[in-house]
């Protein structure tokens, strides 16, 4: 049997597809220190960093002083407190929505919601560059699942069309593709599931507290409140918590507490995560500045990159992909930068797809231009060697 690992594990090294971790030495932030040395952290969800601000290490602090660490149950056995309700409220009121659901994570959610909703005799439509966690939620539905073009409005049209026989109709999107970094075309999305009678889902992963002028993810951002029915946002990236949320109408929400498998049938958060979560929420309302810097910085990053003659392809936001194509390629570069000071890792297939291997950067508020400015001559010089240019772009 080690035999039949080893085997496997050397294929993926050959193809340069072995995964490693590296090991974080300090609370997160824009600069963090892996191995005795500081480097510019540019691969992290901590989108508006506060992951390290101390409010939220205070709010769990005091819940933990109240009631310990962990839940010891799921939600419907004796795991639920008064900060999961006080989170889900939050979470609702955030989001202009009735009621909302916690999960334990963006994974659970989708894993969970997706087959709650789908099952035989449903299709569910699907955008090819969705999280891993939509493909495999489709899978455990056992609805059929068809994947449409990438963001492509006519290719999604003509397979509604073509789906009149099932019984109820799912479209599934990212809000923000997680390594892309471009956006779904809401408005459209909501028009042909609203004339094919289809119930839309966007997973908000990465727009929850950064994309809309308050934060509140893609729908806010195109004007398109209350015209999406579900929507599953996340509390371990922008947020700097952990955890996620599905909100929506207050009878979805009561299905899905009596359906939902992820959310049945696991230990609950622990309340000072709740706690933490409550606490980022207050700083997305008093500290706007943070989102203003985000997009400031951004624009800095995806200026001088094209100044330097790097493409980010489509990417409309913090999340900027910069397409080496072939795995080695991208490993190498990930690694050199990593030589001088800048922590972007390499994103490969199953990730994306095959002949689009990338170093994808993700952009802080908590960056200085400093940070970003360094970033671009690294990143310039790596172009200048051949890195960067031989990207397949979808
Ligand atoms: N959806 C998307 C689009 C994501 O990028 C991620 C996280 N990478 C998830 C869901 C899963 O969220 P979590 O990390 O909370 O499990």
């Amino acid at each position: 049997m080690t035999n039949m690992f080893e085997r496997e594990l050397d294929r993926l090294q050959e193809q340069h597809l072995m995964r490693t971790q590296v090991r974080i030495g300090t609370a997160m932030g824009p600069r963090i220190t892996v191995d005795g040395r500081q480097i510019v952290h540019l691969c992290s969800n901590d989108y508006l960093g506060l992951a390290g601000h101390p409010a939220l290490q205070q709010a769990a602090c005091e819940a933990m002083n109240h009631y310990g660490f962990g839940s010891g149950a799921s939600r419907l056995v004796s795991g639920n407190t008064e900060l999961h309700e006080d989170l889900e409220r939050r979470i609702a009121a955030f989001k202009g929505s009735e009621s909302a659901i916690l999960f334990n994570s963006g994974y659970a959610a989708n894993t969970g919601v997706i087959p709650a909703i789908a099952g035989e005799g449903d299709i569910v439509l699907s955008d090819r560059l969705n999280h891993a966690s939509i493909i495999d939620g489709c899978r455990l539905s056992r609805a059929r699942t068809v994947v449409f073009r990438h963001r492509d409005m006519d290719h999604l049209e003509s397979l509604l069309r073509s789906s009149t026989s099932s019984r109820r109709k799912l479209i599934v999107t990212d809000g923000i593709f997680s390594m892309d970094g471009d956006i779904a075309p809401l408005p459209d999305l909501v028009t042909l599931a609203e004339r094919h009678d289809a119930i839309l889902m966007v997973d908000d992963a990465h727009a929850t507290g950064i994309l809309g002028k308050q934060g509140k993810g893609t729908a806010e951002h195109f004007g398109l409140e209350g015209r999406v029915p579900i929507q599953m946002g996340t509390l371990g990236k922008a947020l700097g918590s952990f955890g996620a949320y599905i909100a929506g109408e207050r009878n979805l929400i009561r299905y899905l507490v009596n359906t939902c498998r992820s959310y049945m049938f696991s230990t609950s958060l622990p309340p000072a995560v709740c706690a933490a979560s409550i606490a980022a929420f207050d700083i997305l309302g008093s500290e706007p500045w943070r989102r203003e810097k985000l997009w400031n910085n951004r624009n800095r990053l995806a200026q001088g990159l094209a100044a330097r003659g790097i493409s980010i392809a489509s990417s409309d936001t913090p999340i900027v992909p910069i397409l080496a194509g072939s795995s080695e390629l991208a490993v190498q570069a990930s690694q050199k930068a990593f030589g001088q000071g800048i922590f972007a890792s390499a994103i490969r297939p199953p990730t994306v797809p095959e002949g689009s291997a990338r170093i994808r950067a993700t952009v802080m508020a908590t960056h200085t231009e400093e940070d970003i400015d360094q970033a671009v001559r690294v990143f310039g010089s790596l172009n200048d060697e051949g890195y960067f240019s031989h990207g397949r772009h979808r």
